[in-house]
């Protein structure tokens, strides 16, 4: 319980910091390193999404129950798929990271770079928007909280 650190980044999203990661951005001959900080998502904020989708997909099902024929397609379909639907909710936010960099420049001409907060795979590879010089993101250090 020691670093429960709690923060708002978007209207509605409550990411708990879960670590701290030590970026090397390099490009040409230049180089230089950023710390960057990793939020993630509660399991109770994800429980929170997919109760949300589970209770929307009970209103749509309310909704179709006193329309002719549609109901004998859209109460057992939502029946089926509503459960379906906040499992797949939960899944997609159940421990979604997002990194936070702090002043991410591009080596060579220490233009503001805006680099992906959620990359799949290290390390980054793009181009500075400023002066079209590729440059590279790597990890050199991860730490978990
Ligand atoms: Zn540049």
């Amino acid at each position: 319980m020691t670093a429960l650190f709690y923060t708002r980044l978007k209207k509605g999203d409550i990411l708990k910091k879960t670590g701290n990661m030590q970026i090397r951005i390099s490009a040409e001959d230049k180089s230089l390193q950023r710390e960057a900080e990793i939020y993630a998502f509660t399991t109770v904020d994800a429980l929170k999404r997919a109760g949300l989708a589970y209770l929307a997909s009970l209103m749509l099902l309310v909704i179709c129950i006193p329309i002719p024929l549609v109901h004998f397609i859209a109460v057992p379909t939502l029946l089926l798929l509503g459960p379906l639907f906040a499992a797949l909710i939960f899944k997609i936010f159940f421990k979604q990271e997002e990194l936070r960099i702090r002043d991410a420049q591009c080596p060579t001409c220490q233009a503001a770079l805006k680099l992906a907060t959620t990359p799949t795979e290290w390390p980054l590879h793009d181009r500075c928007s400023e002066c079209r010089v590729s440059y590279q993101a790597e990890i050199l250090s991860k730490t978990d909280i």
